[in-house]
C-alpha cells in the first residue's frame, strides 16, 4: 500500500500532505505537512499571505490496528499584514484535525469527551487505558463543557435537590419536565438561590416540586404566579402515607368489618408434623414440650413448672403457649447453626435467636447436673439430665408420686 492510499485512510478530506510513516511494536508516527489555502488571522481575520516559518507540531490521535497513533504534522507560521492589528504572527490550523493551543486530535478530543461525558474520570480512565488511549481522569473532566443555559425557565419547571456529597452537601437540579433535561444546576438548596434563579429566568408557569419547604418559598416570592404541583413520586408516597394513617386510625372497625364479611370457614386440615431428623435439640424440644403440658394439665403453676424442671419462667410460657410444630421449626434453625449437644457442651448456641437467656440458663443448669450426681429420674416429668435415651413420660392419668407436687398453686 503506498502513502496516497494510507492518506485517504488516515486523513479522509483533510488538506494534509502524508511524507512518511514510521512503525514500531506499539506506536504508529505519521508525518504529515498542512497544504490548504492561506489562514486568516485568529484576530482581526486577515488574509495571511506571507509564510514567516514553519516548523513540527505533535498530535495525539485516536489509536489503529491495536497502536497508538501520532501525528508530526508540519504546519507554518504567517505574518499578520495589518497594521493596526496587535499580532504579528499567527499558526495555521488544519480543518478537521487540530486546534489552537492542544495537542491532541479533534477526532480524539471528541472520543475522550464521549468517554468523559459516560463514565466520568476515574471509571474513564481506567477504559482509555485499555484502549490504548492517554488521558489521566483530570483531562477527561476539563473536557465537559457546561451547556448554555437559556435565558427563560421552561414552561413546566421541575426542581429536586441532589447530592453531591451524600450528608453532606447537596444542590438543586432544574429539570424540563416536558423535554426530559436538564436546565441548570444550582450549588445548594436554599430557597435563595432557586429565587434568584427564577427572578433571572422568568417564564416558568408551573413549578414541579418534592415537599420541601425552601423551593414553594422561592416560588411564592419570584414566581407567585406559577402553579406548584407535586412530582410523581412524592404525589405517591403522600397518597401512601395518608392510606397508611387511615387504616391505622380505623383499625379496629375495619377488624370488624372484616369479620363480618368473612365467609364461614372450612374445617381446619389438621397436618402430620413433619418428619425431623434426629438432634439432641429437637429431642429435648419434644421432651420440654410434653413436660410442660403434661404440667399444665394437672393445674401446675408457670413458677412451680419452671422450678422442678429448671427452666426460665419465659421459657415455660413459650413451651405452654406455642404449638408444637412452631417449637420445632424453630429448633430446626437451631439445630443447623449448631450441632453440638447442649448437656456435654454448656456454651453451645441458643435453640432459637430469641430465648438467649433461658438457653444460657439452661445450659449453666446442665453444667451443674453434670458436675453433681445424677439426681433419679422423676417417674412423673423425667426431669434429670439431658440424655439421648431419656425414658418417654408416663402415661396420662399416672399418679403423680409426692415428690413433684407444686410448692405452690
Ligand atoms: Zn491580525
Amino acid at each position: 500500500m503506498d502513502l496516497r492510499a494510507i492518506e485517504d485512510v488516515l486523513f479522509p478530506g483533510i488538506d494534509v500532505d502524508l511524507e512518511r510513516l514510521v512503525v514500531s511494536p506499539d506506536l504508529l508516527v505519521v508525518e504529515a505537512a498542512a497544504r490548504g489555502k492561506s489562514p486568516r488571522c485568529p484576530s482581526c481575520a486577515t488574509l495571511g499571505k506571507r509564510v514567516h516559518s514553519s516548523y513540527w507540531r505533535t498530535l495525539g490521535e485516536r489509536p489503529a490496528i491495536g497502536r497508538r497513533l501520532a501525528i508530526r504534522l508540519r504546519v507554518r507560521r504567517f505574518f499578520c499584514d495589518r497594521k493596526r492589528c496587535g499580532r504579528l504572527t499567527f499558526v495555521e490550523q488544519v480543518e478537521g484535525l487540530s486546534e489552537r493551543y492542544r495537542r491532541s486530535s479533534i477526532g480524539l478530543k471528541g472520543w475522550l469527551r464521549a468517554v468523559a461525558m459516560e463514565l466520568g474520570g476515574r471509571a474513564g480512565e481506567r477504559l482509555c487505558r485499555a484502549l490504548h488511549l492517554r488521558a489521566g481522569r483530570t483531562r477527561l473532566l476539563e473536557l465537559l463543557e457546561v451547556p448554555e443555559v437559556a435565558a427563560r425557565a421552561p414552561r413546566v419547571l421541575g426542581v429536586d435537590e441532589f447530592a453531591f456529597r451524600r450528608g453532606r452537601t447537596y444542590g438543586t437540579v432544574l429539570v424540563d419536565i416536558e423535554a426530559g433535561t436538564v436546565v441548570d444546576v444550582l450549588p445548594d438548596r436554599t430557597s435563595e438561590t432557586f429565587a434568584a434563579w427564577l427572578r433571572e429566568h422568568p417564564g416558568a408557569a408551573i413549578v414541579c416540586r418534592d415537599r420541601a419547604t425552601a423551593y414553594t418559598k422561592a416560588v411564592k416570592e419570584a414566581a407567585p404566579k406559577a402553579i406548584e404541583v407535586a412530582d410523581r413520586w412524592h404525589l405517591l408516597q403522600n397518597l401512601g402515607r395518608a392510606v397508611e394513617k387511615t387504616c391505622q386510625q380505623h383499625r379496629a372497625c375495619l377488624r370488624k368489618q372484616a369479620d363480618q364479611d368473612e365467609p364461614p370457614q372450612a374445617p381446619a386440615v389438621v397436618l402430620p408434623l413433619p418428619v425431623l431428623p434426629w438432634t439432641p435439640i429437637i429431642e429435648r424440644t419434644r421432651e420440654r414440650y410434653a413436660g410442660v403440658h403434661r404440667l399444665v394439665e394437672r393445674d401446675w403453676t408457670v413458677s412451680a413448672i419452671a422450678r422442678h424442671l429448671q427452666l426460665d419462667r419465659k421459657t415455660v410460657r413459650r413451651f405452654r403457649d406455642t404449638p408444637l410444630d412452631e417449637l420445632l421449626a424453630s429448633a430446626k434453625a437451631a439445630t443447623s447453626s449448631s450441632r453440638s449437644c447442649p448437656t456435654c457442651t454448656p456454651a453451645s448456641p441458643p435453640e432459637s435467636p430469641a430465648d438467649d437467656a433461658s438457653s444460657r440458663r439452661s445450659a449453666n443448669a446442665a453444667t451443674r447436673a453434670a458436675t453433681r450426681p445424677s439426681p433419679p429420674t422423676c417417674a412423673d416429668c423425667t426431669r434429670g439430665p439431658w440424655n439421648r435415651s431419656a425414658p418417654t413420660f408416663p402415661a396420662p392419668g399416672a399418679s403423680p408420686p409426692g415428690s413433684c407436687a407444686p410448692a405452690t398453686r
